[in-house]
């Protein structure tokens, strides 16, 4: 096909990722029709593509978590002050981004509307739930038979961003908090690292994301946890996404909010609760992993439209080629096919080739185009978003395997390419801090090394916006001496720069 479109020449999203992969970022959220970032600070408007995206991850995990045995429940927006400040190092956490209800009504002065009715005790704009789901577990766990209680809220929550970037730090952000309580540690502990499993596998699995998993270091755990565990992507600049996170809080919380229980042998405990939550920064994670210089390319699981068929509608041919495509689209649902909202026919009135860029943009998996030729010849032209500039065809009789094969086809070179970019990202050869800063200075990408444990060495790393992303629960950093300061090796540990 000649190349008639501008686009073709050259790539369809300027900057591209190698000159300016924060502009490429922005400017695939927009070609994409994901979100935009305009109306309230620091807020998001998801747009329906970006929105079908969400509710598709969030179906696949829903089942997972309710497999779980977690019930979905709702708890209020609200949180009043008093319920944070009874765990002081959580609130401590959270203080400087809290947005803060103090008055219950608006009233007018000389035509301007001011804030009245001043609230006893100010509400927090839950920032996430911990305290307020400590209230209601204290009411309703008495005994060991009680336990353990696992509950699942999917909801919005506000932490105050001061330098918001659209879905990876946003001011209001969608995700799903879990809140569960046992009667031990271990039953505790249990459930925080099978919720950390299951966001390796979701992330894997559905989102073709590898990450590292493994624990948080003291200074990087959730405010109040007693361990935190994360799993942590790599992006193609090399910076990491912590893609989601599961914490064993101890009884910390339980002693805050009263969550005691009579056991076995009829003697008060505090119960052990636990959390883990993922939320719309991983729709930032699956861009900025497998986006390319066309625009967004959409893992099959969470792609809104799977096959976006593109009829060329011209002259006497039209009502014929239209009527094709819609026999296209119907033998590639149905009973073991394709999820029909999941197969576009495109009607509207624009240029096929324009429709095509569009949907490139987007990140559709397949795109089909169909014309006279295809309608005489009974065969479909389709293009597979990897590598999109180039045509292939498939027969009639046989779209339904070819268009099945074409969607593990992405599945399984999205997977296969990060997980190489991830393998290839992670240095293990640097032993000094000087090496270290250089390595930072010149290029991205995670850096497995020794470390002795200390916060004094996370803290050095602050001025090359460096952390300890985790400790890896299945790499091994080689030396015996800390990268940064030469102190005995206590934890083998992924230095990196993060978003
Ligand atoms: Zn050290």
């Amino acid at each position: 096909m000649p190349a008639a479109h501008s686009q073709s020449a050259g790539t369809a999203i300027s900057p591209t990722r190698a000159d300016d992969f924060a502009g490429w970022y922005q400017e695939v959220v927009r070609a994409a029709e994901l979100a935009t970032m305009a109306h309230v600070r620091g807020c998001m408007v998801i747009r329906p593509w970006g929105y079908r995206m969400w509710e598709l991850m969030q179906a696949e995990l829903d089942l997972q978590i309710r497999a779980r045995r977690h019930s979905n429940v709702y708890f209020p927006l609200f949180i009043p002050l008093s319920y944070l400040q009874s765990e002081a190092s959580h609130v401590e956490g959270f203080a400087k981004e809290m947005a803060v209800v103090t008055h219950h009504r608006l009233d007018s002065v000389n035509g301007v509307l001011v804030p009245a009715g001043p609230l006893e005790e100010p509400l927090v704009v839950r920032p996430t739930s911990e305290t307020i789901f400590g209230r209601s577990m204290s009411e309703w766990i008495h005994s060991y038979r009680d336990l353990p209680m696992r509950l699942n809220q999917w909801c919005n929550v506000v932490r105050w961003e001061m330098r918001p970037r659209v879905f990876l730090r946003t001011t209001e952000f969608l995700w799903q908090e879990g809140h569960t309580a046992h009667d031990s540690e271990a039953a505790a502990m249990a459930d925080a690292l099978d919720a950390h499993e299951m966001y390796r596998t979701f992330a894997e699995d559905f989102l073709c994301i590898p990450t590292v998993p493994g624990e948080k270091s003291a200074s990087e755990r959730f405010p109040g946890a007693v361990s935190s565990y994360t799993i942590e992507a790599m992006m193609q600049d090399g910076r990491a996404v912590q893609a989601g996170t599961s914490h064993y809080l101890g009884q910390n919380f339980a002693r805050a909010a009263d969550i005691d229980f009579l056991d076995r042998k009829d003697e008060r405990q505090h119960a052990h609760t636990t959390s883990f939550g993922i939320s719309t920064r991983l729709i930032g994670a699956v861009i900025m992993t497998h986006g390319d210089d066309d625009g967004l390319v959409l893992p099959p699981a969470i792609a809104p439209s799977q096959v976006v068929i593109v009829p060329i509608l011209r002259g006497e041919s039209s009502g014929a080629v239209l009527a094709y495509a819609h026999q296209v689209a119907a033998a590639l649902t149905g009973p073991d096919g394709i999820n029909p909202d999941r197969v576009l026919v495109e009607t509207s009135e624009q240029r096929a080739t324009d429709l095509r860029w569009s949907y490139v943009k987007k990140g559709v998996p397949v795109i089909a185009e169909v014309g006279p030729r295809d309608l005489a010849s009974r065969t479909v032209t389709y293009r597979v978003r990897l590598d999109h500039h180039a045509l292939r065809t498939a027969g009639f009789d046989d779209l339904r395997a070819a268009m099945a094969a074409a969607l593990r086809e992405v599945h399984e070179g999205l997977l296969q390419q990060a997980r190489i970019r991830l393998r290839e990202g992670i240095h293990s050869d640097i032993t000094t801090l000087g090496e270290m800063e250089q390595f930072f200075r010149s290029r991205r990408g995670f850096v497995l090394g020794a470390w002795c444990g200390e916060p004094d060495c996370e803290a050095a790393l602050k001025p090359l916006a460096v952390s300890i992303r985790c400790i890896p629960q299945h790499l091994e950093a080689p030396g015996e001496a800390c990268v940064v300061d030469g102190r005995p090796k206590r934890f083998s540990a992924l230095f990196g720069q993060s978003y």
